[in-house]
């Protein structure tokens, strides 16, 4: 992160990828067959391609990886760390936060996934980002506990960050009640800017997932190019985050569509590329926290 006083861009670009690869088969989605797993192996092909891109535009990113995908990956892990990009944490082996039903099994899983990525890359992340974007009631309070400065799983934005909360309040019969705002910054995402659901082609028995992706890249450019262009007019100093999966964009015909859209960013004016870290830490210095 970088403490130099620039002036604020007009927009910051955070290209992050949720690198899962062998993970998200083997765990969420139970996969035993060895053709299902090899769509996640695809993803170190995909993260290669990346790397490359990034490096070509020299666009510093972030990357989500899972303690499962390091400990199999290892030398990927640190070559993106060795190319000045960011790692944050994505589970072990991408528990959804709901689905491990305890804060102290979600601490356990919080614990072996810093561990992973301590132990493979040296790094102790600052950022995280739920598996499938479930955090439970105790995901905020955990991460706080554990030291991490922000989080990407939430979508009360779009393209402004905020802080966190705890201890909300359900109520059936009456108003939503908002808890305390906490020390913890989230980096909002949506389903709109993730390329999987509009890609992956998906029929999970075991889960009953079933989703037909697919998408013409040109459907999907049309809605983030819209998406960028309405924050550049109507939110100022927006922070437009796009969450991609290298087994997802790494395939060649949506991988030029995402060098179109950078190469597209990159020539308009007052536009940044960040690491989703720096970002956070730029809307902290921004906006104090008031409660
Ligand atoms: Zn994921």
């Amino acid at each position: 992160m970088s403490d130099r006083t620039e002036p604020r861009p007009s927009a910051t670009v955070c290209l992050t990828f949720d690198f899962d690869a062998i993970s998200l088969w083997i765990g969420p989605f139970a996969a035993r067959s060895p053709s299902m797993i090899s769509r996640g192996e695809f993803g170190a092909v995909g993260c290669e391609r990346i790397l490359r891109l990034l490096d070509r535009r020299q666009i510093p990113a972030t990357f989500f990886v899972t303690g499962h995908t390091a400990e199999t990956y290892p030398d990927l892990t640190r070559a993106i760390v060795a190319a000045g990009h960011e790692i944050g944490h994505h589970g072990y082996l991408h528990e959804n936060p709901l689905s491990l039903e305890t804060p102290e099994r979600e601490r356990e899983v919080l614990l072996r996934g810093l561990a992973a990525l301590e132990s493979v890359a040296g790094v102790r992340p600052l950022g995280y980002r739920s598996p499938s974007w479930d955090n439970s009631p105790w995901t905020v309070d955990l991460l706080i506990e554990q030291g991490f400065r922000y989080e990407s799983s939430l979508m009360g934005d779009d393209f402004t960050p905020y802080w966190c909360r705890t201890g909300d309040q359900i109520q059936e019969d009456g108003s939503y009640r908002f808890g305390p705002l906490v020390d913890l910054v989230e980096m909002p995402v949506s389903w709109i800017l993730d390329d999987f659901p509009h890609f992956e082609y998906l029929r999970v028995r075991a889960t009953g997932a079933n989703m037909p992706g697919l998408s013409a890249p040109s459907k999907v450019e049309e809605i983030w190019r819209d998406e960028f262009t309405f924050m550049r007019r109507d939110v100022p100093g927006g922070v437009f985050t796009l969450t991609m999966h290298p087994q997802v964009i790494g395939r060649g015909h949506r991988l030029l569509m995402l060098e179109r859209l950078v190469d597209w960013m990159q020539a308009q004016d007052g536009v940044a590329f960040s690491t989703l870290g720096a970002a956070a830490h730029a809307f902290r210095a921004a906006h104090p926290m008031r409660q």
